[in-house]
């Protein structure tokens, strides 16, 4: 008798429109998108289809689990075929995600002694977490390319930019490991490029740090 493989089902792709999309500088945008009825924690991605296509790319939320919208913060890549359409789209379009799924838990465990470690877009999973209401770390580190137009979003927070380019450059926020203080139950969240990640998990292994203890969520490979 033969048996026929069963297919994985392919996710639903639910519509979304456009809200608005923000320029934040060095090809970084903010997306915002309508809501869907669907729960969602800090951490959790959305998959964005390219228009009339099956092929789809995840990108993290970043907005509160508690707004009446969706927010993605999108590195554009000039030949890319999802980025480019997020970051050209206007108010209005429509668009088609996947449901939310995710592993990286950046508010999680509750009551952990945190460090946040982003670099660019990476950002986005911290900023949910914190605007969902996960008390903020005690340290954050970001690792931009360039300064970007952020106004208000991180005031009062311990963000501590590092800026890796051009004439306000100041580092890379690699070069700041040594110095983040850590306990034993000291838990260490990195985001955004891999090899960024590497040398975090790597630094802090060798301080002694558990695995379970070291959680990454990488977007990028260079
Ligand atoms: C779990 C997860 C979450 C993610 N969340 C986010 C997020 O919140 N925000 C975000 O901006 N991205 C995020 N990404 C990355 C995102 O999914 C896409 O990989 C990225 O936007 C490129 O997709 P694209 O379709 O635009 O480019 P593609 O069509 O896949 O690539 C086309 C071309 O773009 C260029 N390109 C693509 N990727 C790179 C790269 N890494 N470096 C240099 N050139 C490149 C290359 O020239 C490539 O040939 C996430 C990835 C993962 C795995």
């Amino acid at each position: 008798m033969s048996r026929k493989p069963k297919l994985a089902q392919a996710p639903p792709q639910l519509p979304v429109r456009v809200l608005d999309v923000t320029p934040l500088g060095d090809e970084i945008y903010v997306v915002g998108l309508s809501a869907i009825s669907l729960p969602w924690m800090p951490g959790d991605c959305i998959a964005v289809y390219a228009p009339g296509s099956a092929q789809s790319r995840p990108y993290s939320l970043s907005g509160s689990v508690h707004d009446d919208r969706l927010e993605l913060w999108v590195r554009r890549f000039p030949g890319g075929l999802v980025s480019r359409t997020l970051c050209e789209c206007r108010p209005g379009d429509e668009l088609e995600i996947s449901p939310p799924f995710g592993w990286f838990r950046p508010g999680m465990p509750e009551g952990a002694d945190r460090i946040y470690l982003a670099t660019g877009t990476g950002i986005a999973p911290f900023l949910s977490a914190i605007r969902s209401g996960t008390p903020p770390p005690r340290e954050f580190h970001w690792g931009v390319r360039e300064p970007l137009h952020i106004g208000t979003t991180f005031q009062g927070l311990p963000l501590s930019l590092h800026v890796s380019r051009g004439e306000k450059k100041t580092g890379r926020l690699t070069g700041h490991l040594s110095g983040i203080r850590i306990e034993t139950h000291t838990h260490i969240y990195a985001c955004g490029l891999d090899q960024m990640i590497e040398q975090v998990l790597s630094h802090f292994r060798k301080r002694g740090l558990p695995e379970s203890q070291l959680h990454s969520e990488c977007f990028f490979t260079a």
